[in-house]
């Protein structure tokens, strides 16, 4: 291969990058995002329509971060491509998505399953619920092109294993990529869920503006995801966000992962429903919790009220430090809207240093509960060979 013929296929490549599995895009903004040139950029645009890899469509679209940009064409990955599945794995349930790779969500299946204790049945539960989705719309196999799997704990990025002592219990010798890729016969990529939630939100959700942004994944357990100056930040041993384990009680509980007082301690679901116990009885659950705080239950908006400060005082260093243009908010927890996030907004406009010129706006995650696996299929999709 000559160096100019090395040279168009990472153009090309570059090209189809950017195009993938975000809002339909354009021409302007592909050359924005890649740095290339207009022309060489509209070149490789027309050799991937010809080649059925994207697909222009009706629509027209205003040019985003382009000063001045006219409405262009739209430009989309051509959905005749193939599927994919996304996979979330949380502590005590698990959602399956499949999803086409221009990111049209075909099918969706939540179930509830303890997660943390059961690897083998809860493997064996998304492989055969993910299989017989492909089945009910008459996909072929050979048209699925990778499963994406989010998971709640670090993932190391080099072995896509979970890193040591892992943060699933009964998870330490499970290498969840080969068991599932076996079992379902297609590569897998797995993630830390608020990592992947904020990939999520970030290419197809209300952080679609933001080179820098913080999501926090406020569920059963406690995370975050940072997109910083344009990418996903995943930290050294791809335990970077791990938010939920920032002490904010020096001489509370202890946690899971060994420290004392973490966040997670304190607005974690155990957590909330605990403190909710002497007022609304030992069986209140998290689930009870979400539908009074709906019915506007006065004791539960002050427990969010109060836990939204809590997460607010562990994310203002973080603010100071990095400097974000937005928080995003997301995960069950997010579903409840205020005064979650007023408690969230108020500590940090009071903790975040001035130095840092402007606090950043707090928004609740677009995507819902279902960002993770959503961010599951774009994993996948990244790194699908779509030509
Ligand atoms: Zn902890």
């Amino acid at each position: 291969m000559t160096g100019v013929e090395s040279r168009q296929m990472r153009n090309r490549r570059a090209v189809l990058a950017a195009a993938r599995f975000g809002r339909p895009t354009t021409r302007l903004e592909i050359a924005r995002m890649t740095g290339l040139s207009a022309a060489t950029v509209s070149g490789l645009v027309a050799d991937l329509i010809t080649d059925g890899v994207l697909v222009e469509l009706a629509q027209r679209v205003p040019a985003a971060g382009v000063a001045g940009g006219r409405p262009a064409a739209a430009l989309a990955v051509n959905p005749a491509l193939g599927a994919l599945i996304g996979i979330h794995l949380a502590h005590a349930g698990v959602r399956i998505l499949l999803a086409g790779v221009d990111g049209a969500v075909r099918a969706e299946h939540a179930h509830d399953i303890d997660v943390e204790h059961q690897p083998a049945d809860t493997l064996e539960y998304v492989a055969s619920t993910a299989l017989d989705l492909v089945a009910d719309l008459e996909i072929p196999h050979r048209e699925l092109l990778g499963v994406g799997v989010a998971v709640s704990a670090p993932v190391l990025l080099h072995s896509q294993t979970l890193s040591s002592p892992p943060m699933l219990s009964d998870w330490g010798e499970v290498d969840i990529a080969a068991r599932l890729g076996k079992r379902m016969g297609l590569p897998v990529h797995v993630g830390n869920d608020a990592d992947l939630g904020a990939l999520a939100e970030w290419r197809l959700g209300a952080a679609a503006s933001a080179d820098n942004f913080v999501y926090v994944m406020l569920s059963e357990g406690v995370g975050a995801g940072l997109v910083l100056q344009g990418r996903l930040y995943a930290g050294d041993a791809g335990a970077a966000g791990e938010l939920g384990h920032v002490t904010v009680v020096p001489d509370g509980l202890i946690c899971r992962c060994g420290s004392r007082g973490c966040l997670e301690t304190v607005v974690g679901a155990r957590a909330l429903a605990t403190t909710l116990a002497h007022s609304h009885g030992p069986t209140c659950s998290f689930a009870d919790l979400i539908s009074l705080a709906h019915q506007g239950d006065p004791g539960v908006r002050r427990l969010l009220g109060d836990a939204g400060r809590a997460v607010g005082t562990a994310l203002a260093p973080v603010c100071t430090v990095l400097n974000p243009k937005l928080v995003v908010v997301g995960g069950t927890l997010a579903q409840t809207g205020e005064p979650l996030l007023t408690g969230i907004r108020e500590t940090l406009a009071r903790n975040v240093s001035p130095v840092t010129n402007r606090t950043p706006e707090v928004l609740p995650g677009a995507l819902g509960t279902g960002a993770e696996a959503l961010g599951a299929v774009i994993t996948a999709n990244q790194f699908a060979d779509l030509g």
